[in-house]
């Protein structure tokens, strides 16, 4: 009764045509309830989650340890009075400082991915006092002016023009064309270290390090986006772990709450945070760092070094995309290639109309998969760490059914 009513109440005050898209995506249901990777909608009807909120469900849906944090933040102390000490936000911040790389210290907490990207788009500003930045074509930082300002792709920025002023977009991966781009009017270089929404884009091994190299050389700061690579999604604690950079600045955010709180992190190095030292209130945020989301991401640092979840999301994932290349050796005429790290799996198709259908027909065998949002013509995964081999094993074969019936009509699509 209450599922129409839901759906009702999307069509007359949210957005009738996103309850369309999902009615006619074959969502037609509310979810009810989640754990680890099963999401139980309003039917009782169970779905395996592949998508992982977009990057937010490293540690599945509710891990009870990090629920428990949260729990006893509840009860004591849920919302930060902002004048005295905060207990929880220190943990965090020191917890963040001893697993990022490098020289990045001092943090500032937000909500959000794209606040984490304002911030350090800002603190970059202040610190060198240039005002211009360099970003990548394609990439995704957010939907607030700046980190759109940032973000790569017309479709979503055009409608909000004028965005700020300074920035210049290359060619991801190409680290000449980055050196090209970056002066000595640039505050600093944006990048992800693996681009996410853009269709899950591995960069050309060195690039980020050599990135850092044209950074320091026109003393330019480094700004790692590490939003969706960050909290061991690709198999290391940080995306630009994989080359052992060390950016000047990062954005955390998604998996940092451990799939329980919204909480984003602007981190910093101790050169990279100067001016907010001389100056600390030049930058606040209301719920920023309040105890319930600190909780959870002290819990969720716990829990990920307890649960041993680098290795594992490292080896689940190897073992997910070895599985999706057989399948895309078998099927070419739909996938042609299979690429990631860890547990962040793009399947590039064919043909656009691919997406949608195979989105679809997973949907319909009761398994979440979604493409990315700068590019339909991927899929992807981005499953759980925690998510174990048979059910890995499960998804594969469900996948496979899906990529034949695909593969039956692509040239229709
Ligand atoms: N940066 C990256 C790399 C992202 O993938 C995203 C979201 O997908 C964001 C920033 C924005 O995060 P949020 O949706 O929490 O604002």
């Amino acid at each position: 009764m209450y599922v129409e009513e839901t759906i009702n109440k999307y069509e007359k005050y949210i957005n009738p045509a996103q309850a369309k898209l999902f009615r006619f995506m074959g969502l037609d249901s509310v979810e009810a309830e989640a754990s680890g990777w099963i999401i139980k909608d309003s039917n009782g009807k169970e779905f395996i989650d592949c998508l992982g909120g977009y990057g937010m469900f490293a540690l599945g849906h509710r891990h009870p340890k990090v629920v428990e944090a949260v729990e006893q933040a509840l009860h004591t102390m849920p919302m930060c009075g902002k004048v005295l000490f905060n207990r929880q936000m220190a943990d965090l911040a020191e917890a963040l400082a001893d697993i990022t790389p490098g020289a990045l210290q001092y943090s500032f907490f937000v909500n959000s991915g794209t606040e984490a990207v304002e911030g350090c788009l800002k603190v970059a500003r202040l610190a060198t006092k240039r005002t211009n930045f360099v970003a990548a074509k394609n990439a995704f930082h957010g939907k607030t002016m700046g980190s759109l300002t940032a973000t790569g792709r017309d479709l979503y920025r055009d409608p909000f023009k004028p965005l700020l002023s300074g920035f210049t977009h290359v060619e991801y991966g190409d680290a000449d064309a980055l050196a090209a781009a970056v002066d000595e009017n640039t505050a600093a270089v944006i990048l992800e270290p693996i681009q996410g929404e853009g269709g899950i884009i591995v960069p050309p091994a060195g690039y980020l390090a050599k990135a850092k190299e044209i950074c320091q050389a026109k003393g330019a700061l480094l700004i790692a986006d590490e939003v969706q690579t960050g909290m061991g999604r690709t198999g290391k604690w940080f995306g630009v772990d994989h080359e052992g950079v060390e950016p000047d600045l990062m954005a955390c955010a998604k998996a940092l709450g451990g799939g329980v709180m919204p909480i984003g992190a602007i981190i910093g190095t101790p050169d990279a945070w100067k001016g907010l030292i001389e100056a600390p209130f030049l930058h606040t945020s209301t719920f920023g760092g309040n105890q319930l989301a600190c909780a959870a991401g002290v819990a969720a640092i716990k829990v990920m070094k307890e649960e041993n979840l680098l290795e594992r999301g490292s080896e689940a994932g190897a073992y997910l995309k070895a599985g999706l290349e057989k399948i895309a050796a078998e099927f070419p005429s739909v996938i042609t290639e299979v690429r990631g790290r860890g547990m962040m799996i793009g399947i590039e198709l064919t043909k656009e109309g691919a997406g949608g259908m195979l989105m679809s027909l997973m949907i319909m065998k009761n398994i979440i998969v979604a493409y990315t949002l700068n590019n339909p013509k991927v899929i992807r995964m981005e499953p759980p760490l925690i998510m174990p081999k048979e059910v890995i094993d499960h998804v594969l074969e469900a996948f496979r059914d899906a990529v034949a019936q695909t593969a039956d009509v692509i040239e229709d699509l």
